[in-house]
C-alpha cells in the first residue's frame, strides 16, 4: 500500500480489516489493533475466522463469502462482542468488496464501536418503560377504589419484571396499639405469588381492559394458603420506636452494607437477611399509612440504581394518593350501607344481603334463618328519658346482638327500634336458640337508666323464620318472621316465637 494511503488507513477512527477470498488477513489498521488488542504483525497472513471464531456467531464468514460472490455490500448492525481491550462492545460491521481490474480481490470489513449509542438508547428505552409502568400503575390504581386491591396492585407493580423486578416487596401497615405505633406485615409478594401476578401484569399491560382478570388473581392470592412468603410476613412487625433508631421514616431510603452508607435497620435484616434493600414510607396526607420494604432478592447486578429509586419513590407516592381515594371511597361506601347510629347494616343493605343469601341457600340447598327483633315499650323509654338516652340503648343493643352472632352472620337495623339478623346455614332450632340468647343478654344488660325504669325493664321480643321451611321468597320470609314477632308481643313480650 502506498505510504499516503497507509497513513490514512491507520488514522481513521474505524477498525478496517482486509481479507482475501480465503479469509486471510491482508490489512489490519491501528484502530483494529485498539479494538481487538492485537497488533497487526500477529494477525497478518492468518485466517480471520480461525483467529476470531466468535465472528462466526454473527455469520461474518457467510457475509464475506457472499460479498466475494456477488459484490454486494452488507451492514451488520449493533452486534454484541466481548473484546480484550475494551470489554463489552456493540459493533456495526460494514462489508464491502475491493475490486482490482474488474475482479473482486479483497473484502474490507470496517467496524465501528457504537456501544455508547446502544447504551444510550437502552437507557432511554428503560426510562420509557419505567414511565409506562408508572402510567399503568396510575391508571390501574384509579380504576379500583378497593383499598386491598390498591395495595396489591402497588406491590405487584413495583416488583414487576418489566422493571427487571426488584425481587420481593412487603407492605407493613401501621396499627395503633397500647404500646405505641406498630407496623404489621400485611402483603408480601415473593417469587411464588409474584409469578402469577407478574404474568397477569404483562397481559394486563397489553390489554388494560382485563382488569377483572387482575382482580381474580388478587382474590386467588387472598384465598391461597401456600404462599410461603406472604404467609411468612404475616407474623412480622415492628414498633415505630424500634426502627426509628436507625431510620427517620421520612423519605425513601436505600440501605446497603457498603461503608459510608445508611446504617441498616437490624430489625429488617433479622426478618429478611438481605444486605441491600429499600424502605419507603407511604404517606397519606400527613399520616404515615405504612412502610414498603423492597429487596434485591434476585440479585440484580447493579442493585438499586438512581432511576430505580426514583421509580419506587414515585410509585409509592402515587400509592399514597390512591390509598387516600380508596379510603374516602370506602368511608362513603360504608355510609351508604351502614346505619350511622349503630353501625349495623341499614334497611337497604339488609334487603340486598337477604336476596343474595337466599340465592346462595338455593344453590347450596342450605338453610337460612332470619330473626326480627323489636324493643318492648320503647316509646315509654323515650318519653321518660328522652331520645338521646333512647339512642344509647339502640347502640348498646346493637353491640349485644353482634357479640352473640358469628362473623358470617349479618345484623341490620331494620327500622327505628327494630333489628334483623340473617344466619346463613342455620336451621330453625338453632336460630331460635340464638334469638333467645340475645333476648336474655338484653334483659340482663345494665343500661344507664335500668334502675329508674318503672316497668319490666329493657327487653326485646323476636320472631324467627327459616328458609326454605316456611317460604322460598325473600319478602315472604320477612313477613313470616314479622308475624312471629307480633305473636311474641301479644304473648306478653320479652320472648321469641317461631314462624309457622
Ligand atoms: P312495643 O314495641 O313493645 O309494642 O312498644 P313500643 O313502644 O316499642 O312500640 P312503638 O312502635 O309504638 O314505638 C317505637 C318507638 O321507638 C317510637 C320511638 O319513640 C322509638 N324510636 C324509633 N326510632 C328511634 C330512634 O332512632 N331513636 C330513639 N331514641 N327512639 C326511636
Ligand atoms: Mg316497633
Ligand atoms: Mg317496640
Amino acid at each position: 500500500m502506498k505510504d499516503i494511503f497507509k497513513e490514512i488507513f491507520n488514522s481513521v477512527h474505524m477498525s478496517i480489516v482486509v481479507v482475501n477470498d480465503k479469509f486471510i488477513i491482508r490489512e489490519w489498521n491501528k484502530d483494529t489493533e485498539l479494538m481487538y488488542g492485537i497488533s497487526s504483525d500477529l494477525v497478518l497472513g492468518k485466517n480471520l475466522i480461525d483467529s476470531f471464531p466468535d465472528l462466526k456467531r454473527i455469520h461474518l464468514d457467510t457475509f464475506i463469502a457472499k460479498c466475494f460472490k456477488t459484490g454486494d455490500k452488507f451492514e451488520i448492525k449493533e452486534k454484541f462482542r466481548k473484546t480484550l481491550m475494551k470489554g463489552r462492545l456493540y459493533i456495526d460491521y460494514f462489508i464491502s468488496p475491493i475490486e482490482i481490474d474488474g475482479e473482486i480481490k479483497y473484502v474490507s470489513i470496517a467496524s465501528k464501536d457504537v456501544t455508547e449509542r446502544v447504551l444510550l438508547r437502552h437507557n432511554l428505552q428503560e426510562q420509557n418503560q419505567r414511565l409506562n409502568v408508572l402510567y399503568d400503575i396510575a391508571k390501574t390504581l384509579l380504576s379500583t377504589l378497593n383499598l386491598e386491591e390498591v395495595l396489591f396492585l402497588i406491590l405487584t407493580g413495583i416488583t414487576n419484571p418489566q422493571m427487571e423486578g426488584f425481587g420481593r416487596a412487603v407492605l407493613f401497615i401501621k396499627e395503633e396499639n397500647e404500646q405505641g405505633r406498630f407496623f404489621a406485615g400485611a402483603i408480601g409478594i415473593g417469587s411464588e405469588s409474584g409469578k402469577e401476578a407478574h404474568n397477569l401484569w404483562k397481559k394486563f399491560l397489553k390489554n388494560p381492559n382485563k382488569f377483572d382478570d387482575f382482580i381474580s388473581v388478587f382474590n386467588k392470592f387472598n384465598e391461597s394458603t401456600n404462599l410461603t412468603f406472604h404467609n411468612y410476613i404475616q407474623g412480622l412487625g415492628f414498633f415505630e420506636k424500634e426502627i426509628r433508631k436507625q431510620w427517620k421514616i421520612r423519605n425513601i431510603t436505600h440501605f446497603t452494607k457498603k461503608p459510608g452508607r445508611n446504617c441498616i435497620p437490624e430489625i429488617i435484616t433479622n426478618f429478611f437477611n438481605q444486605d441491600e434493600f429499600v424502605l419507603i414510607p407511604i404517606w397519606v396526607d400527613k399520616d404515615l399509612f405504612g412502610i414498603v420494604y423492597v429487596d434485591n432478592y434476585k440479585g440484580k447486578k447493579h442493585g438499586f440504581s438512581k432511576p430505580d429509586l426514583e421509580f419506587l419513590d414515585l410509585s409509592t407516592n402515587l400509592a399514597g394518593l390512591a390509598i387516600r381515594l380508596s379510603m374516602q371511597y370506602e368511608e362513603t361506601y360504608e355510609s351508604t350501607i351502614r346505619d350511622a347510629l349503630t353501625r349495623l347494616f341499614n334497611h337497604r343493605r339488609f334487603y340486598s344481603l337477604l336476596k343474595e343469601n337466599i340465592k346462595i341457600s338455593l344453590e347450596n340447598k342450605s338453610k337460612l334463618s332470619l330473626i326480627m327483633m323489636d324493643i318492648d315499650y320503647f316509646k315509654k323509654y323515650n318519653d321518660t328519658f328522652g331520645h338521646v338516652e333512647g339512642d344509647q340503648v339502640l347502640r348498646e343493643i346493637a353491640s349485644i346482638i353482634l357479640s352473640n352472632i358469628r362473623n358470617i352472620d349479618y345484623a341490620a337495623r331494620y327500622g327505628g327500634e327494630e333489628f334483623a339478623v340473617l344466619l346463613p346455614n342455620v336451621g330453625i332450632k338453632e336460630a331460635f336458640e340464638i334469638a333467645n340468647r340475645i333476648r336474655i343478654a338484653v334483659s340482663k344488660h345494665e343500661f344507664k337508666k335500668s334502675k329508674e325504669i318503672t316497668w319490666g325493664g329493657i327487653t326485646i321480643s323476636g320472631g324467627v323464620a327459616t328458609y326454605p321451611d316456611v317460604t322460598k321468597n325473600a319478602i315472604e320470609l320477612v313477613k313470616k318472621a314479622d308475624s312471629a314477632l307480633y305473636k311474641a308481643k301479644r304473648a306478653g313480650r320479652n320472648n321469641i316465637k317461631k314462624a309457622k
